[in-house]
């Protein structure tokens, strides 16, 4: 699919800058900006990242050991919050890589254990050593959120991330107190229902993070599909995982028509409190658009917004762009956004491309009324209030107005 040209364009920030200007960027956001110098080569089928075009990047040369020096003495700088995680990969600034593939990520988190009181977490396919990975969680407790990526341990593995780390190896990751959490996908019958049980079987203290993957923009269409697919098992596989009665933590996340449905009384009840007339536009992503339409019909006008920018699959209000929005309007003259759709790592005001409400304003016209108490707290808050593989099973899965709630037609 093509990339639609933006209408809403961010002022660059980076034109002429030093890289070290990227690097105070993302660590002033809590992020550990270390660098491979070019993208990851782990190639994976699903990255989201494969078009991360809509918003700009700048990338520093691999990181040396003057820089990584530079880096912990700026975070040293920086006040201890013990509630706090700083947080290698997941770059605002920079593409997003695998950062253990950097030959000397390791060593620099064992410094950053070491040298700071700070806690860390980091995100990876598995490409830890291991003996030190479980050394340095048993070391320094309490400090380390360690999410592994394992995607799928079964056939689709090589199809999907033919570049990863072999399964025996993930498996061994697994096999200690390193791990926190594992994520996982429904891709087939016995995927992630199959995983489930292996991981658990080895690790039974760590959080199974499963769910389906969402294509994005830029992810091939045989991916893609395999993706979508997985919804179809989705429920069979959780029913398979519940009966199993795990001892770990087991969550379901990443649907959002399903989240709406879990958290429809708490969406309802929090428009009924903006106390909106019938003639006040507000803007909604597809959920909870199809909620809102549900129960609410008639009592405003719902604007439902695609998340166009990131395009594929998505559905999700908090990435919703300026640009989606301007796409959307017809002769509005005001609209009411929620707040968590500005509320990027870009800066405040700004969203996940960097453009701000008060250029959105300028260019389109169109007055905006914020909404501020639905900001990115409230909706991670009802991500997670819901999140369990239980709340899936029990309050969607059996619930009967599910099937009728599923064959509701999405809006246009
Ligand atoms: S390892 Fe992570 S960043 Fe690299 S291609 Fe795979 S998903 Fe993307």
């Amino acid at each position: 699919m093509s990339t639609p040209l933006p209408i809403l364009q961010p002022t660059r920030i980076f034109t002429g800058k030093d890289y070290r200007d990227v690097l105070r960027h993302e660590l002033d956001g809590g992020k550990i900006p270390i660098s491979l110098g070019k993208g990851c080569p782990v190639q994976c089928e699903f990255c989201y990242e494969t078009d991360h075009s809509y918003r700009e990047t700048l990338e520093p040369p691999k990181t040396t050991q003057e820089d990584w020096a530079f880096i912990l003495e700026y975070i040293n700088q920086k006040p201890t919050d013990p509630e706090q995680f700083w947080c290698l990969g997941g770059n605002e600034y920079m593409e997003w890589t695998d950062l253990f593939l950097h030959p000397k990520a390791m060593e620099w988190v064992e410094d950053f254990l070491k040298y700071t009181d700070k806690n860390l977490t980091f995100f990876t396919v598995g490409f830890v050593h291991v003996p030190k990975i479980h050394q340095l969680a048993a070391q320094y407790p309490g400090r380390i959120n360690f999410e592994l990526s394992v995607i799928t341990l079964g056939s689709y593995r090589q199809r999907l991330m033919p570049h990863a780390p072999a399964v025996k190896h993930v498996m061994k990751v697994l096999d200690g107190p390193a791990v926190s959490s594992a994520n996982f996908y429904c891709f087939d019958s016995q995927t992630m229902s199959k995983d489930a049980v292996a991981i658990a079987a080895v690790n039974r203290t760590c959080v199974l993070w499963m769910g389906c993957l969402t294509p994005v923009r830029g992810i091939k269409k045989e991916s893609a599909d395999l993706m979508l697919g997985g919804r179809r098992y989705l429920p069979e596989e959780a029913r398979r995982i519940y009966d199993a009665g795990l001892p770990n933590m087991t969550t379901i996340h990443t649907e959002a028509y399903i989240t709406a449905f879990m958290n429809r009384r708490k969406i309802v009840s929090q428009f009924d409190a903006l106390e909106l007339g019938k003639k006040d536009t507000v803007v909604t992503a597809r959920s909870v658009h199809k909620i809102l339409t549900l129960y609410r019909k008639g009592r405003a006008k719902f604007l439902h917004v695609p998340n166009a920018t990131l395009g594929g699959d998505s559905d999700c209000t908090v990435l919703l762009t300026f640009d989606d929005i301007a796409r959307r309007l017809t002769d509005e003259k005001v609209v009411h956004i929620p707040k968590c759709v500005m509320q990027s790592g870009r800066g405040a005001y700004r969203d996940i491309a960097g453009v701000s409400l008060e250029e959105f304003m300028r260019k389109t016209k169109v007055k905006v009324k914020v909404l501020h108490k639905l900001d990115t707290g409230f909706a991670n808050r009802q991500l997670y209030r819901n999140g369990f593989l239980k709340n899936y099973v029990e309050d969607y899965l059996r619930h009967p107005l599910t099937q009728a709630y599923e064959a509701l037609p999405v809006p246009a």
